[in-house]
């Protein structure tokens, strides 16, 4: 008996059309008392009516659509509404339905029933709020390929072949007096190195895959004045952060997200490295150097046109402890820096103010993260529970086969694919606890 729920699903502001869903046991009923017109006969099918009040009133014209369960988004009877944008509408409507019977959904609610309703597995339903949360094309795809089950179709894969291996031990579990001949032995946890290794490849997508999800945070150092603000403009493709000639400016960091080949970028300028004659100055460099630290990627700005000073030799040594390019700026007035001295990190030559080379340093970024030419095809990995799983039934899928190689007890290798087998299906969501499902299912938004 699931009671009926109902939520705006698209987003309150001021819009040509706004969807309200509805599911539940009495989804039809509760929905017949503010839709004007018939909807339990015609599931499937968008039909005209009028959305009323309890007294009555007109509160908008607009359609409405009945899915029969199971054959819904949650696998059960559902209806969606089909208004106007206007905030105060949906309101209007939303409170016409609760009055009507219905209670407000919480987040994640509807995904939550689909997948209590076997209508997707877990990584679906998260594939779910990271191909909304996308910020690029690149991460949406790779989303909408997980939401499709490559990945899901890539972890049964691997529980299988565990599952057919700990088919054949369960055969000597049961007569332990038999010697197992070491030869087999061997194949046996060659096999299982092979299922170790493929889980690795699969969790070793990780580290790109989340950089694809939550984009790359990029740190843009240099001492004042050499053109941080304006690499970050020309990235940005417009004159945000003040450009101006009076040193430290910059004092605090300015962050800004864009999207560059298809790669999110957070980008991150930070105040000039230098001696701090003043406190909020101080500040600002701890700040520029602790984003320095956090950031996934360093862009190094030297001004081309004057000689190297110490506090470039400061600046280029944070950049060679990270991955980073070094950018000499102001090309236009000309370049008096030798360029081995930033070998073996890639170097480019633009000029911010003037828009040269800007497009080529766009390309080293994308190259140097190395992003673009991942497969998007949903089996890279992008949630840490996912990949903090997989490395869980690697390291048990290892142990397993140490334990048949030595020649240890079968059981105990038994245990550990099982437990491997656990885990994975922790992933999909055949094996997850109540409170994974809640931390879970609560990142949702309200409506989803
Ligand atoms: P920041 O302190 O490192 O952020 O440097 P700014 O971006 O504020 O730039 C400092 C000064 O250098 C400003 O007067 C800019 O107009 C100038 N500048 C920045 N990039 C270039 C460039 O490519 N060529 C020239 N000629 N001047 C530049």
């Amino acid at each position: 008996m699931a009671d009926t729920i109902a939520a705006i699903a698209t987003a309150p502001v001021r819009a040509a059309l706004g969807v309200i869903r509805i599911s539940g046991d009495d989804a039809l009923e509760i929905s017949s008392r503010v839709f004007s017109a018939s909807l339990g006969d015609r599931p499937r099918e968008m039909v005209t009516g009028r959305f009323l009040s309890p007294k009555g009133e007109v509160l908008d014209y607009g359609m409405a659509c009945y899915f029969k369960g199971p054959k819904s988004f949650t696998g059960e009877d559902s209806v969606e509404f089909f208004c106007h944008g206007g905030v105060a509408v949906l309101a209007s409507v939303l409170a016409s339905l609760f009055s009507a019977g219905a209670r407000p959904a919480e987040a994640g609610e509807f995904t939550r029933r689909a997948f209590l309703n076997d209508k997707m597995d877990l990584i679906q339903a998260e594939s779910i709020i990271d191909l909304i949360d996308s910020e690029t094309e690149l991460a949406a795809r790779n989303a909408a390929e997980q939401m499709g089950g490559a990945l899901g179709r890539e972890i049964e894969k691997i529980a299988s072949s565990l599952t057919a291996i700990a088919a054949e031990f369960y055969a000597y579990v049961d007569y332990p007096d038999d010697e197992i001949p070491q030869s087999e032995r061997d194949d046996i946890a060659a096999s299982l190195y092979a299922i170790a290794d493929d889980a690795k490849k699969l969790s070793g997508t990780f580290r790109k895959g989340q950089l694809l999800r939550s984009g790359v945070r990029v740190a843009l150092i240099g001492r004042p004045n050499v053109g941080k603000s304006s690499v970050l403009n020309a990235l940005l493709g417009m004159e945000r952060s003040i450009v101006t000639d009076i040193e430290g400016t910059t004092r605090d960091t300015v962050e800004e997200s864009v999207s560059i080949n298809s790669v999110a970028l957070h980008l991150i300028d930070t105040a000039g490295i230098r001696e701090a004659k003043d406190e909020p100055e101080r500040l600002g460099i701890e700040r520029s150097r602790k984003s320095a630290e956090d950031a996934e990627l360093v862009i190094a700005v030297f001004d081309g046109a004057v000689p190297m000073n110490e506090l470039d030799a400061e600046v280029l040594s944070i950049a060679k402890s990270k991955p980073s390019i070094c950018v000499i700026n102001k090309q236009d007035i000309g370049c008096v820096i030798d360029k081995e001295i930033f070998s073996p990190l890639p170097t480019i030559e633009i000029s911010a103010k003037e828009r040269l080379g800007t497009d080529k340093l766009a390309d080293l970024i994308t190259e140097t993260v190395g992003i673009a030419e991942l497969p998007c095809d949903g089996k890279t990995v992008t949630n840490p529970r996912h990949a903090s799983a997989i490395d869980r039934a690697e390291a048990l899928i290892r142990s397993a086969a140490d334990s048949f190689r030595d020649g240890v007890f079968p059981d105990l290798a038994v245990s550990d694919i099982e437990a491997a087998i656990n885990t994975l299906a922790e992933i999909t969501g055949n094996f997850a606890q109540e409170s994974i499902l809640t931390e879970i299912f609560s990142r949702f938004c309200v409506g989803k």
